[in-house]
């Protein structure tokens, strides 16, 4: 589905199949030149439907900005920059996307994983199917950084980067301070809470995350475009319920540590998931994944805040009250 959204702005909404968040909203600026906002992955239906949007406006050409590193939003850029396009991406994450097209990436993360208590025997069912593994671009990218206060225009719009780290570390969205516009990734979105996990050059992402929150606040938005969902009405609103969910999350994971030495493996086990799956072993395999990431978010939040201790031990971190 192709909607116009406002003057010279387009959402298509691309399929991500056999995926929980089921599509990625695309945007589309035209205009003298145009821009791509976020693809889908690196796979044939994403590529097919996009392509659909760009036959049905007419566009053969564009430039692309990447909000951030996930292979839902960057993955299918080689297919769609022209070798005279330029495609924009923050620092940060620039370098991890291209960094994450080889193994090496993929390689630390996981040890990173096994640190916080992943287990091991857990590990080839998750690597194997991870869709960020899975459908990632497959070459290197030559990226034009953008950073803090850039402006890029387009369709008559002037679009300034706005530094978000917390989703990923590098995330970026775009605002055109006069019509009050936000395209914001996956920062903010409406009917599910973004996803926030460790990552490599993040160790404490949860206060990254809640910094760039109160960071976007303070913008005057009145359309405010997210990467996933249905339109979002009031960001204010949705910026406290999603200071809540966090809150509430925070001190679950207090009360699950009760008086032991847990992993974050082990906490992640205990926290209450909204998945229709009877217990913990039924999770399938990225979604022990995506939620033993949220339980280090978390515990690294409260231990860096000095409300709980950290110990290692044989090579594991263990959390306590
Ligand atoms: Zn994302």
């Amino acid at each position: 589905m192709l909607t116009q959204i406002a003057d010279n702005i387009y959402r298509k909404v691309v399929p991500l199949p056999n995926n929980p968040l089921r599509e990625i909203n695309a945007y589309i600026i035209t205009g003298e030149k145009n821009l791509l906002i976020d693809t889908g992955f690196n796979r044939p239906e994403c590529e097919e439907a996009l392509r659909n949007a760009f036959d049905e406006l007419g566009i053969e050409k564009t430039d692309v900005f990447i909000t951030h590193l996930h292979s839902d939003h960057c993955g299918l850029v080689p297919k769609f920059a022209k070798e005279e396009s330029i495609i924009y991406s923050g620092e940060t994450d620039g370098e991890l996307m291209n960094f994450e097209a080889g193994n090496l990436y993929w390689k630390i993360l996981d040890d990173m994983f096994l640190k916080f208590g992943f287990p091991k025997a857990e590990f080839g069912r998750n690597t194997d199917i991870h869709p960020g593994r899975k459908y990632v671009h497959d070459c290197k990218i030559d990226f034009t950084y953008v950073a803090e206060g850039d402006v890029l225009e387009y369709g008559g719009y002037k679009l300034k980067a706005v530094e978000t780290p917390g989703h990923t570390p590098g995330h970026m969205c775009l605002y055109d301070e006069e019509k009050k516009i936000l395209f914001c990734g996956d920062h903010i979105l409406g009917t599910i809470t973004p996803n926030i996990t460790i990552e490599l050059s993040a160790d404490n992402p949860l206060q990254d995350y809640l910094d760039s929150l109160a960071k976007v606040e303070k913008l005057d938005v009145k359309m405010l475009l997210t990467a996933h969902g249905t339109p979002v009405e009031n960001m204010y609103d949705r910026i406290k319920e999603l200071y809540k969910h966090h809150e509430d999350r925070l001190a679950e994971a207090v009360y699950i540590l009760g008086d032991q030495w847990k992993t974050p493996y082990e906490v992640a086990r205990d926290m209450t998931w909204e998945i229709e799956c009877r217990n913990w072993e039924e999770f399938p395999a990225p979604q022990k994944w995506f939620a033993t990431g949220e339980a280090i978010s978390h515990l690294q939040y409260l231990y860096y805040s000095g409300k709980i201790s950290r110990e290692e031990r044989n090579s594991i971190y263990y959390y306590h009250k």
